[in-house]
């Protein structure tokens, strides 16, 4: 198990990996390889293909595979039966969306209590810049500089999987917290930015 390799798959991005690279040898200690691929997130409408996206991933058996996508994806929660939009998903390979950090984890609340009042005026589309404007540093937008740092903890949760089982963390300052509204999530990626102690002590 010791020998695996990280292999970090570009999946149609235009980021730079190689800094992300770089974080996770540190972080972890082990080799990682760069490979850049096309397509290989499959969906239907929304929804997550992963037999047909595990099969454009060739090593994944002898790797910890992480494709990083530019592509939107949803998965089906059976417990309550409703189709979610993801950041992430920590798997054999796991994935993660860069729109999916945009999009899934919700907005500051102030956000959507604006788009419900004005959606039915037809202003929404003349007042969501601004309301973006007011809102700025509160959420993570498409093109957004700080999407390395949420790549880097959102990249540790997989390895995490990977190397114990268990992705996530309770503890709100830890890179491994499961963030679902944004502003935690810039909380624990970048204004904290570190692992907890039990995380530390671990790596
Ligand atoms: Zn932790």
């Amino acid at each position: 198990m010791k020998s695996r390799k990280i292999y970090l798959y570009n999946d149609n991005c235009s980021l730079n990996l190689s800094k992300l690279k770089a974080f996770i040898e540190n972080t972890f200690k082990r080799p990682v390889i760069i490979k850049r691929i096309k397509n290989a997130v499959v969906t239907k409408g929304l929804l997550l293909d992963f037999i047909k996206t595990k099969k454009n991933i060739p090593e994944a058996k002898n790797s910890y595979p992480i494709i990083i996508t530019k592509r939107l994806f949803a998965t089906f929660d059976t417990f309550d039966k409703r189709i979610h939009l993801r950041s992430s998903l920590c798997s054999y390979p796991s994935i993660i969306s860069l729109s999916g950090i945009v999009e899934a984890p919700a907005k500051p609340r102030e956000y959507y209590l604006a788009k419900q009042s004005l959606s039915s005026t037809g202003l929404w589309e003349f007042e969501e810049p601004k309301i973006k404007e007011k809102l700025r540093g509160r959420f993570i937008d498409y093109d957004d500089k700080r999407i390395l740092e949420i790549l880097k903890g959102l990249v540790s949760q997989a390895i995490f999987f990977y190397l114990t089982g268990e992705p996530f963390c309770k503890v709100k300052k830890c890179r491994l917290y499961n963030a679902h509204w944004q502003e935690d999530l810039i909380y624990s990626q970048i204004k904290s930015g570190k692992f907890c102690a039990k995380h530390s002590k671990i790596l």
